[in-house]
């Protein structure tokens, strides 16, 4: 079968010659029809996040159509059409059992740790295949799990319709963020340098910054620690700093800084297991998240599809079975 493989820094080649996956009895295959791609496929693309091994099968946030069930699946069946969960959390550890299946330590990572699924076919295990509802779009279903994501960050936040919010950074998660609070009645203000990044969170309801302060919430999702500073300097005492984007750097502001302010930091990383992405499924007929998508490929033009997604305004998914060649959303 084919799949997008990436053989080195920068290089994707299109193999005709994959290993078809094989189906353990509490797997199903999935035919895939679309795969977005987010930040952390573009460092392993560069080379800045390491995989362990190359030729790797890139990608992670996939939908498709059941294809098959394993021999104990009851509860999936071929022809459903499914959204892909790409954190396979252990569902045992302690950290499973106390439902914070973010923190397995046993987590396989779809196109980090284990294999990605910008494949023609994936096996992987049922309960991580999500049913969705009809009438969605690729890109809805393309945006499904960075918008699970934004959303999980929202929830553990606390934050209410009568919060003052500040967005830090329109890509992807700043957008889908924007797009989340403004569903709960909260107009975020947002900072972004890219001007059409800007102009697509306005889209999602957003205000641009006009320089006001006394922001009860910060979500930072920009993952630039050097963005951080002033954002944290306009919260209000008391304000909850809701940190998204990941960064090796040391934070910015000191212990004296949370302390005399009394901030509150909060880091959220990815969803739990499965309520966070049974809800999201859920609002996907409303929320529609596929407003954050501005680019489609081809499979064949997969290495377009990578070189160039940092520097677009949304985000790029690749459409498995397309033939059209060409950018277009
Ligand atoms: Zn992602
Ligand atoms: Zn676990």
């Amino acid at each position: 079968m084919k799949a997008a493989v990436l053989t080195g820094p920068g290089r994707i080649n299109i193999v005709d010659d994959w290993p078809e996956p094989v189906c353990g009895p509490r797997d199903v295959i999935v035919e895939m029809d679309g795969v977005g791609l987010c930040g952390s496929d573009l460092a392993v693309f560069h080379g800045r996040r390491l995989v362990p091994a190359t030729d790797w099968v890139m990608g992670h946030e996939g939908f498709g159509r059941v294809a098959a069930v394993g021999s104990d699946v009851r509860d999936r069946q071929v022809g459903q059409r499914v959204v892909i969960e790409p954190n396979y959390a252990c569902l045992k550890c302690t950290d499973c059992l106390t439902g914070l299946t973010s923190a397995c330590p046993h987590r396989a990572i779809v196109g980090l740790n284990a294999p990605g699924v910008l494949a023609e076919r994936v096996a992987l295990p049922a309960h991580f295949a999500h049913p969705v509802p009809d009438g969605l779009t690729g890109a809805d279903l393309a945006a499904t799990e960075p918008y699970t994501v934004a959303r999980a960050a929202v929830r553990r936040s606390g934050v209410t319709a009568a919060d003052r919010c500040l967005v830090v950074g329109a890509g992807a998660q700043g957008l889908l963020v924007c797009l989340i609070l403004a569903r709960l009645g909260v107009q975020p203000v947002v900072t972004e340098p890219h001007p059409l990044r800007l102009a697509k969170a306005e889209q999602s309801g957003a205000i641009p910054d006009d320089g006001r302060t006394g922001f009860t919430y910060v979500f930072e999702t920009s993952g630039h620690a050097s963005a951080l500073h002033p954002a944290v300097d306009r919260a209000a005492p008391g304000a909850t700093v809701v940190l998204i984007g990941l960064n090796p750097d040391r934070l910015p502001f000191t212990t004296d800084d949370v302390v005399r302010r009394q901030l509150v930091i909060h880091g959220s990383m990815i969803y739990d297991h499965p309520g966070d992405f049974t809800a999201a499924i859920a609002e996907l007929p409303d929320a529609r998240p596929g407003a954050v998508i501005d680019a489609r490929f081809p499979l064949h033009e997969a290495q377009q599809a990578f070189t160039g997604a940092a520097e677009r305004a949304g985000k790029t998914w690749i459409s498995i079975h397309d033939t059209e060649a060409g950018r277009h959303a």
